[in-house]
């Protein structure tokens, strides 16, 4: 939302981009930008085209930013929380589009987000990671259904239940540590509330194993139990 340059109408950012990346004139970039801005769900995309970062609310910049992303088709899109902060008619719309493109243009996508529900709806592959450590990862479905490492069991857990609004929520306890002070061994220890005498100590190694075809599994953590 605050990667436009202020200065700069937005529309002259997106052209701009494509000039570099592809061997297009400036109205053919032009006519890329406004009908990828329309696929994002931008009403009225020429005028926006033509006006800048703060004339636009923040889910519209965001929009117009994965526009701007979308527009040259890469190979490989980073999105890193992409649908943040859009309401879900829109957050929706964008999954839709970047599936369609996908489909499109043979595209790759790593796809960064908290968001459990929007994995289950975008990715194939999934990787949970914790403090810059991959802790458990595989096919989308053996994850979600059948999670192993504590880490991935505690954030389905905290998922709000829609069948039963009453039950108390079940957040995973205490806090993410400092990058600057990473706990030794198991990473995730401080807060994990399975951790064996030898894990909480910290003299756990890490490192993936692969429990099933597929499904990979920090070591320390099927060590431990
Ligand atoms: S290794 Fe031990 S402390 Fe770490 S997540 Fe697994 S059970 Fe918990």
């Amino acid at each position: 939302m605050a990667s436009f340059a202020p200065a700069i109408k937005i529309g002259a950012q997106m052209v701009e981009q494509l000039l570099i990346h592809k061997d297009i004139n400036k109205k053919e970039a032009k006519e890329i930008s406004i009908n990828m801005l329309q696929r994002v769900g931008i009403a009225d995309a020429e005028k926006r085209f033509n006006q800048y970062a703060f004339e636009l609310s923040g889910g519209m910049r965001q929009r117009a930013m994965i526009a701007m992303a979308l527009s040259t088709m890469p190979k490989l899109l980073l999105a890193d929380e992409p649908t943040t902060a859009l309401d879900v008619t829109i957050q929706a719309q964008v999954i839709n589009l970047i599936k369609d493109i996908i489909k499109e243009y043979q595209m790759g996508v790593i796809f960064i987000t908290h968001d459990l529900g929007v994995i289950a709806q975008v990715a194939d592959e999934v990787a949970v990671m914790y403090l810059g450590s991959i802790l458990e990862k595989g096919p989308v479905n053996k994850i979600l259904k059948n999670p192993k490492h504590p880490y991935t069991k505690g954030l389905l857990q905290a998922l709000p239940d829609v069948n039963n609004l009453d039950e108390p929520l079940r957040p995973i306890p205490g806090n993410i540590p400092s990058p600057l002070d990473r706990p030794s061994g198991c990473v995730f220890r401080t807060r994990c509330p399975n951790a064996s005498h030898e894990c909480s100590q910290g003299m756990a190694e890490m490192g993936l194993i692969e429990v099933e075809p597929g499904h990979w599994v920090d070591k320390c953590c099927i060590n431990c139990g």
